[in-house]
């Protein structure tokens, strides 16, 4: 019989499918859990998607590796409406979710380093290690809500300047919740361009910048960036396994490699799907109030819990885009190391024990090991339900009262955190 490649040696099991088992567990031994691991878009698709995939369930063609021309054209032209950029039918590639993109790009690309801020979404390093790639995990500061600093960035290239180096930069980021101003975006892009380093600008979360003021980092380095997004957070289709990455000319050679791992692995994505999604990108009155209500809903959600725990101590960057918060319980780390719990990971594990709210820890997103900050995603809400009441209920206050009313989840998880926290003070 066979063995394992010698790389699955290196390549761990998730934090997160661990969190799931023993949540599962608790389920079977009756106690309720609180799944604020999730990082599902807790909305329904929007409706004239789905009624577009129905009318299209008879296309049964393999089609173009690169993605049917019409909904090239029509992601291109959202581009170009929404960020100003030069983009048409050809910068654009369609494949199954921008995690399989982003494997494809580093299954394709040569760098020496794959550069990474700490802390960063969980599949990038994994894939690196797939993929045979080096990584480098860059120092961020909590002063800076824990974002990439262009002087960090300088620093770390400057160590050794003749290395080839890619980067991922996830904003509106998953874990942290926060985003890049537009002139952190410019000062980074400065930095980019002058050691001329590859980026993926992982913009997955960027319809759903709570504001609706996502900016691109290929407003600013056009040449270097490729935006990595796709359908699965801001309209609720993560299961459709559907993303988007979109080049400039000058990477041309690494669009048609990519399209050459594709056509030998995922062929091209389901028919029906790249149909539909052609009525995703055209943007009409019934798109614009689903982002507009989605946002209300999930700032509102955000506001109310960064609100609560901030309240008794917990520090967070403040919430400006996708699903999550990122709390930090340093404060009470004497009270956790007497408990016998040493990392993030121990104290998810212990917190969803005793509270059944089940958090994802900071190290699975290459935080420092000893550092006790985990990933609470804020979506165990019934968005359908909440989003159809938005909808029949027009001008009415998405607020904290709202949430209160509405989210009645929630805001138990919270009570339930908020009081083990305080009573980890009594403990001697
Ligand atoms: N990037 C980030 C930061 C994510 O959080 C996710 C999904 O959780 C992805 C990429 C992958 O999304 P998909 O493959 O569904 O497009």
């Amino acid at each position: 019989m066979t063995g394992l490649n010698p790389i699955m040696v290196k390549v761990k099991p998730s934090a997160t499918l661990a969190i799931n088992e023993l949540s599962a567990k608790l389920i079977l031994e009756g106690k309720e859990v609180f799944r604020l691991g999730f990082g599902q878009s807790p909305f329904p698709v929007p409706n004239k998607v789905v009624e577009a995939l129905k009318k299209n369930a008879h296309q049964k063609d393999y089609l173009p590796v690169q993605g049917l021309k019409s909904l090239r054209e029509e992601i291109g032209s959202f581009f170009r409406r929404r960020y100003g950029l030069l983009v048409g039918a050809e910068e654009v590639f369609i494949g199954p979710g921008s995690k399989e993109l982003i494997y494809n790009f580093q299954v394709s690309c040569a760098f020496n380093e794959l550069l990474l801020p700490t802390p960063s979404w969980v599949s990038y390093e994994p894939q690196a290690i797939l993929t045979g790639h080096k990584i480098v995990w860059l120092p961020t500061k909590k002063e800076n809500g824990w974002k990439l600093d262009a002087k960090a960035l300088e620093e770390h290239c400057k160590k050794d300047p003749d290395q080839k180096r890619a980067i991922i930069l996830n904003y509106p980021s998953n874990p942290l919740g926060n985003t890049y101003s537009d002139e952190e975006l410019q000062a980074l892009a400065e930095v980019l361009r002058k050691k001329q380093i590859i980026v993926i600008a992982d913009e997955i979360y960027g319809e759903v910048h709570h504001e609706g003021q996502h900016q691109t980092m290929a407003k600013y380095y056009p040449e270097g960036t490729i935006i990595s997004t796709g359908l699965s957070k801001w309209a609720g289709a993560g299961g459709w396994r559907f993303g988007v990455f979109v080049f400039p000319p000058q990477l041309k050679y690494l669009q048609n490699a990519m399209a050459i791992v594709a056509s030998e692995t995922f062929t091209s994505v389901s028919a029906p799907i790249q149909y539909a999604a052609v009525e995703a990108y055209k943007e009409d009155e019934s798109l614009r109030l689903y982002l507009e209500h989605t946002r209300k809903i999930l700032k509102a959600v955000a506001l109310y819990v960064y609100g609560e725990l901030t309240t008794i101590g917990i520090s967070m960057p403040k919430p400006e885009g996708g699903f999550y918060l990122y709390p930090n319980f340093e404060k009470w780390r004497p009270y956790l190391i007497s408990m016998g719990l040493t990392n993030s990971e121990d104290f998810c594990s212990h917190l969803l024990s005793e509270t059944g709210v089940a958090l994802l820890p900071g190290m699975a997103f290459g935080h420092l090991h000893d550092h006790f900050a985990a990933r609470l995603s804020y979506v165990d809400f019934d968005g359908e339900k909440i989003l159809q009441y938005v909808m029949e209920n027009p001008g009415i206050n998405i607020d904290k009262g709202f949430v209160e009313n509405h989210c009645a989840r929630i805001v138990l998880a919270i009570k339930r955190l908020i009081t083990w926290t305080l009573s980890l003070e009594k403990i001697q």
